[in-house]
């Protein structure tokens, strides 16, 4: 049976500037291109879910905007469900500002916009209640997901954290009505408070961090070094692909909706879903762009 989605989360029109540097303060200077694109942690791991073929539904708000429009129209293009997708007449649509020097180095500015502007009241919970699965991330507000999880948790629906970026606590409450949180290296030492380093002995301290805030179930994931998994005590570090990685944008996010799109709701098959989750994280990296970038449920299996 397909397996029913619900993404709470965040839709953002990016701007990516390319310039040869970061002007100086007052510095008026031209830059070399500028391309938009579709972003959003919510939309990418949308879309990444429905790629893999779950049926997905999101939560979360546009303003009534050409971006919003956009955005819309691409969650709508990938097959994600966006009847409970909100307009705000307020306050635009989420905007990223990523500013690419030559060097390679970005510096990324965010507006939230009407994913800020998200209230509880936007919570459809019949939607929720029937779901298998949530996923929220922290770009929109915390009372939002609170409410969210308890609903979801309350009625058997698996709930699955990305807290990125890393902006709020993991509260009790929170971790109480959480299955399974996803950090990066840089959210789970800001989360934690010890310094991240591909060492097992460090990722365990990390780990049992995250678990004496209430988290049952953590995967770190680690970039090219793979990711470190955690259900209770049981614990391995699941390598990564071998890939030439081109673009690691979005790879988190790919990781996250194909784990959701396959992971089983007793986390029975956790060593497999992550396995899929690493193959096709590994397939984005191997190609330009977010969205873009994000593989189909054939890809993965040519690539298995
Ligand atoms: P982003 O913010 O760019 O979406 P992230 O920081 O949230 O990414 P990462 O930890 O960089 O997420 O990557 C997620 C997963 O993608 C890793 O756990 C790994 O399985 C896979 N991955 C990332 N980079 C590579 C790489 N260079 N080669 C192979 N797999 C990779």
């Amino acid at each position: 049976m397909t397996k029913k989605i619900v993404v709470l989360g965040s839709l953002n029109v990016d701007s990516i500037m390319k310039m040869p540097r970061m002007p100086l303060v007052g510095e008026t200077m031209a830059l070399t291109n500028v391309t938009t694109a579709p972003g959003g942690k919510g939309a990418n791991q949308a879309v990444a879910a429905a790629r893999q073929g779950a049926d997905v539904s999101f939560i979360g708000a546009i303003g009534n905007d050409a971006n919003g429009q956009f955005m819309r129209a691409t969650l709508v293009n990938n097959g994600v469900n966006v009847d409970q997708l909100k307009t705000n007449g307020d306050v635009p649509t989420g905007s990223a500002f990523i500013m690419l020097q030559d060097d390679g180095a970005n510096t990324i500015l965010i507006h939230g916009g009407a994913n800020q502007a998200l209230t509880t009241a936007d919570l459809d919970h019949d939607l929720i209640i029937d779901a298998d699965l949530i996923i929220a991330q922290f770009e929109v507000p915390y009372a939002v997901i609170l409410a969210a999880f308890e609903l979801a948790h309350n009625h058997h629906v698996q709930t699955v954290l990305n807290p990125a970026p890393a902006v709020y606590e993991l509260t009790p409450e929170l971790m109480a009505v959480t299955d399974i949180i996803l950090p990066n290296e840089t959210e789970a030492q800001l989360l934690t408070g010890i310094e991240v380093v591909n060492d097992e002995g460090v990722l365990n301290r990390v780990t049992d961090a995250l678990q004496a805030k209430g988290a049952k179930r953590s995967i770190i994931t680690l970039g090219a070094a793979g990711s470190f998994v955690a259900d209770g005590q049981r614990r391995w570090w699941a390598q990564p692909e071998k890939v030439v990685a081109q673009d690691t944008t979005a790879a988190g996010d790919t990781f996250i909706g194909t784990l959701a799109s396959v992971i089983a709701s007793d986390f029975s098959n956790l060593d497999d879903a992550v396995k899929r989750a690493s193959i096709a994280s590994a397939i984005a990296v191997t190609r330009p762009g977010a969205i873009p970038s994000i593989p189909t449920f054939d890809e993965v299996e040519a690539y298995s």
